[in-house]
Parts: C-alpha cells; structure tokens; sequence
C-alpha cells in the first residue's frame, strides 16, 4: 500500500436533473462550484440510473449490483447491511471511510450504514431545518441548514482524517429533494420567470399509456404543501388521497379557481388566481424557483468542499465526483418527479476531477450506469474488484481513452408499479447511443383489489437521435422493425448477462 493513493470525495445529491447544472447548457442557473468540477475534469453526457428512484439507486452505488440482486427494488425494501458493499472494501483496504447525509436505505440494527468509520445520516427523507441525525446509531438533532449541517459534518470528518492514509467520503445531500425549502438567505433568488419546457402541455399521444396515465403532473398532482402553500380552509391537502390506499383524489386545479387563495407558509402572502392557466403557471414558477435556490446551497457547499482540498494541498490527489441519486422532470412532459426511463429522470448528473488521470475541460459521450461507481473506487484505489459486482470499471473511460468492448448500453428497470402517490407503470428496457427501448410490463405493485397487472403490455422504441424530447415512439414502424428486433436482442442479452428475469415477455 502507498499513500498515493487517491482519496475520494463522492458528492450526491437527491433529485438534482443535469438541466439545473450550468455547464450541461440548460441555461436555467448558474452553479459555478459545480462548473468547476467539470472545467478542471471530466463532464460525462450519459451517465444513467438503474432505477430511477432513491432508495434503488444507492444501493446500486453502494454495492455495484443490479436491484434484483442487492433486493433493493423498491422504496420500500431496505438495504440487509450485512452484505459486501465499496465502502467495506476500502476500509479494508486502507481506506478511512465515512458517510455523511441522505442515506435513505432502511433504519435500525439491520439496515443502518455498515462500512464507515464513521457516519451520520439523516432518517428516511430528513429535515430542511434543524434536522435529526442518526450518528453512530443514536438520535441527535443538529441546529442549521441540512445542506450546511451536511457540509459541516463533512469538513470535520475530514479535518480529523489521518494525512498519511487515503479517505472515502460520501457526502450526501437531501437538497433539492422536495419540499424544495430553500436557506432564508437565498429566498429573493430567481425573480425573472422560467421558461416552460417545449412539452409542459404534452398531451401523451403516440406512446405507451404509461405516461398519460402517470400521476406526476405539476398542474395536477402536485401538492400546495409541497410548494410551501397552505390553504385557508384547513381543509384536507389538495392533491393527497382523500384515505389511505384510496386511488380517488380531491382536484388540485378545480374547475373554478376563483374560490382558491393560497397563502405562503413563510411570509404570509396570499394568491388568487383567474384562470387555470394562471394556476398552472404558478405552480411551475414556484416549483422551479425553489428547486434552483436549494441547489444555490449546495453549490456553495460544494464550493467549500473545493476550498478545503485546495488548502489543505489535496486537490491534485483526490477524485471528486458530483453527481444525484437520479435524475428529476423540470416540467418535461408537464411532470415533476422521476421513476421513468424518459431521459429527464433516467439521466444522472455526474462531474468528476481527478487531475492526475482526467484531462481538464473533457466532455464523456460513452455510457456509464451507476452500478460502475463502485468498481470504478476500487480500480482508482488500487484494490481488487470482487466478482459479485455487476458493473465495471470506467476509470479508462473516464480518462479519455475508449476501449472497443465497453458496453454502451444502459439498462433500467422500475418495480414500483401503480404506487398510490404517482401511478408510474414497471417497466425496464435498454439504452444504446441512439435508440431506447421500454417493456412496460405493468406489473408488481398493484393496490389490493385493483390488479391489472400483466395487462395490456406494451412496447416504447425511441430514436434519440431524431426524437430527443421522446413523443413519437417507433414501436410499430415498419421503418424501425429491424432496429426494434436489434434492440430486444441487446436487451435480452443484457438482461440474461445481470441475470434479471424477463416478466411475461411477449
Ligand atoms: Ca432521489
């Protein structure tokens, strides 16, 4: 063992779309702390989420496996912590490791963070404010920002670190997961409006159902609670079901909108509306302007996190890696939220700098999943990557040089199927460099009573190249039937590579 050894400095955040990243081009904030990290390294376009949900999507990271091989398909199957994992691999290996934010994998005994020297996790979805912390296994609540408490907890830990021996630190952050409250300090930013995506008012023709029958629509389904609104009448919360396990929901945008005042949590300001239009256009506003001041927080945060290596004479030998659990819709498709394999949500941010094997200013087009994080920490620390991990190494992909038999594919599968709050449909499918396939094989998760599953199952093929926003689906166009039939062939050999089982597959 040698102290060369990179440290690595893992940054994730929850929900955060590439879109609300200055340097992917979106043009909807400027986040010049995370722009860094892709000026001095390596900004890579086609990073993906193997489930584009939280508590899926980490435990990939975590272990480098695919859902139905670490049983985390859902958000409802936490993490047995007794198995292998990349932080017990380099701690093991040298490593001093720890685990500092969102974990979001399960609690107590069987489920809490296993692998860290230290670590200090905020319960289930945590607090903006004032937020109570598992450390250690025992209760504490930290007064402040959860993004600075975060970044606070973060910079300790890192302070007590032995200089002679490498570190792994994951520092997670619950911003910009909804309720998107922003620090009181960075509530006048955004005032100028934002443009509404191409497809806000998508009317979900020419596809699978799935998408018109999803429960994710900012005009319809998101809730005033999570837009920092409150009601006058106190009544139930527009937009939650109206009982538990009930599918019926009370109408968050009625018909007549001229009885509706909402009134701001903070500040005590009321708002009537004229027109559903007007409503609509509300909520987006108020939706987007909340998620990008969330993230002015964690840029700073992460502008300090830059500082620190820089004082400390560590910049030159730690990786630092910036990316989100999944991605998000910033209205696409008229949809806040995730879960689906469309591009919003299937795409991870991802910025990595490691000036000692990444060029600065290289922009990455090959394809990652996020199953390769964790082998891709243990070839950069010089240890052994275990045979049970799925995903592969992209440390030469990551350092420019292409090798012919990466595969530039990205598998996703979602199990949540119908769940009560957003109705997405399971599905998996595969993404090459051009085209995408879905099976919506609408199984998995019905509500009792209701099950439908394995019914009307359909097919999605997209031309990425030609279809970028996703409306047209070639499924059934005689022009792509030898693309559809390549395309199932490299699903099928990718899900028989993982192992994952085919649902009924036509
Ligand atoms: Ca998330």
């Amino acid at each position: 063992m040698t102290q060369k050894r990179p440290n690595i400095l893992f940054i994730m955040a929850d929900d955060h779309a590439s879109k609300a990243i200055s340097c992917y081009g979106a043009g909807l904030n400027h986040t010049p702390n995370l722009d860094r990290i892709a000026d001095e390294g390596v900004r890579l376009n086609h990073c993906y989420v193997t489930n584009s949900i939280c508590t899926p999507s980490r435990a990939a990271i975590l272990t480098g496996t695919y859902n139905h091989v670490n049983s985390v398909t859902t958000l409802d199957t936490p993490i047995d912590n007794r198995g292998p994992n990349v932080a017990k691999h380099l701690r093991t290996g040298g490593y001093q490791t720890a685990l500092i934010g969102k974990w979001h994998l399960g609690e107590g005994k069987a489920h809490e963070p296993t692998g860290f020297d230290f670590w200090s996790v905020l319960p289930g979805q945590g607090e903006y404010f004032d937020p109570y912390m598992i450390e250690m296994g025992k209760e504490i609540e930290v007064p402040g920002y959860a993004t600075d408490v975060i970044t606070d907890k973060s910079l300790e830990w890192l302070n007590q670190c032995d200089p002679d021996k490498p570190f792994f630190l994951m520092c997670h952050h619950k911003a910009p997961h909804r309720e998107w409250e922003p620090h009181p300090k960075n509530r006048h930013l955004y005032q100028e409006d934002v443009a509404l995506p191409d497809t806000f008012n998508d009317e979900y023709k020419n596809r699978a159902k799935a998408a018109s029958e999803a429960r994710m629509r900012i005009k319809d389904d998101m809730k005033y609670v999570d837009l920092g609104l409150v009601q006058p009448e106190g009544g139930a919360e527009v937009g939650e079901r109206t009982k538990p396990g009930s599918t019926d929901r009370r109408i968050p945008n009625p018909e007549d909108v001229s009885n509706l005042r909402l009134i701001d949590r903070d500040t005590g300001e009321v708002f009537t509306f004229e027109s559903q239009d007007e409503l609509s256009h509300f909520k987006y506003q108020r939706y987007l302007k909340r998620y990008l001041r969330t993230i002015h927080s964690v840029d700073e945060s992460v502008g300090r996190m830059l500082d620190w290596l820089d004082e400390t004479g560590q910049a030159d030998n730690t990786i630092v890696v910036y990316t989100s659990d999944q991605g998000f819709f910033l209205g696409e498709h008229g949809w806040y939220d995730k879960r689906f394999m469309y591009e919003e949500s299937f795409q991870m941010p991802f910025l990595m700098r490691y000036p000692a094997e990444v060029p600065a200013g290289t922009i990455c087009n090959d394809m990652l999943c996020n199953v390769d994080f964790a082998p891709t920490f243990l070839d950069y620390a010089e240890l052994t990557i275990p045979n049970y991990m799925q995903g592969k190494s992209a440390r030469s992909v990551l350092g420019g040089e292409v090798t012919e038999d990466w595969d530039q594919v990205a598998y996703h599968r979602y199990w949540m199927h119908r769940d009560p709050d957003h109705n997405a449909y399971s599905h998996y499918g595969i993404r090459d460099q051009r085209y995408k396939l879905i099976y919506w094989y609408n199984d998995g998760f019905d509500l009792p009573g209701t099950n439908q599953g394995g019914q009307d199952t359909e097919w999605e093929l997209f031309d990425c190249d030609k279809d970028p926003l996703e409306l047209f689906s070639v499924a059934d166009d005689p022009a792509y039937a030898e693309v559809r039939r390549e395309m199932l062939a490299k699903l099928t050999a990718k899900m028989a590579a993982i192992g994952d089982e085919p649902a009924h597959c036509e």
